[in-house]
């Protein structure tokens, strides 16, 4: 059967954030062939990180999982981590959303793919366009590059470093 390329989107924001991103990467891990992730990336104006300010990453990977069947794997993942079922908005531990698969087109009541708010979102955009820069959109017809070009709120994005990660790579944010 043939792989497809999957691009997903995840973010955190209550909890030990890194934690549960981690915990996500391993759980779909076990599920799809992961290719690349992205960087962590964390809405802050001002420079200023709030506790609860969502933490999001983006990864490409590879599987044969048809697309419905997919989602149930990331709501499965996102109830195991932690997520009261049945809550759309507010916090929680883990949010994963599928961006692309293939240049497949779903609009159905369930799942909508391409995800409908990627085109403005800076905190989705900045790691989609740092690991495939060159992905285009497959109704908008515009790279993943572009489309950040177009973000309105990009300057409150930035990257997130891990509190031990190297200081010269600290005061490049
Ligand atoms: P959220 O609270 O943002 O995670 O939204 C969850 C709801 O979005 C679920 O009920 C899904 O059925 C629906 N949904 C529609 N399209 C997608 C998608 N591309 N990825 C993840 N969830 C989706």
């Amino acid at each position: 059967m043939r792989q497809h390329n999957i691009y997903i989107g995840l973010g955190s924001n209550v909890g030990d954030r890194i934690k549960a991103l981690r915990a996500a990467i391993t759980r779909l891990s076990r599920e799809l062939v992961i290719v690349k992730i992205s960087e962590l990336y964390v809405a802050a104006p001002l420079g200023y990180v709030r506790d609860d300010a969502f933490i999001n990453c983006v990864l490409h990977a590879q599987t044969q999982i048809a697309p419905l069947e997919l989602l149930s794997v990331l709501q499965r993942i996102e109830i195991e981590l932690g997520r009261q079922p049945g809550v759309q908005y507010g916090p929680r531990p883990i949010d994963l959303d599928i961006l692309f698969y293939d240049n497949l087109l779903v609009d159905s009541p369930l799942l909508k793919i391409p995800h409908p708010d990627l085109p403005k979102r800076a905190f989705v955009l900045l790691p989609l366009a740092e690991i495939a820069p060159n992905l285009v959109h497959p109704v908008l017809y515009y790279t993943a590059k572009q489309l950040l070009q177009d973000a309105d709120d990009v300057r409150s994005v930035q990257r997130y470093l891990l509190p031990n990660a190297p200081a010269q790579a600290r005061a490049s944010v």
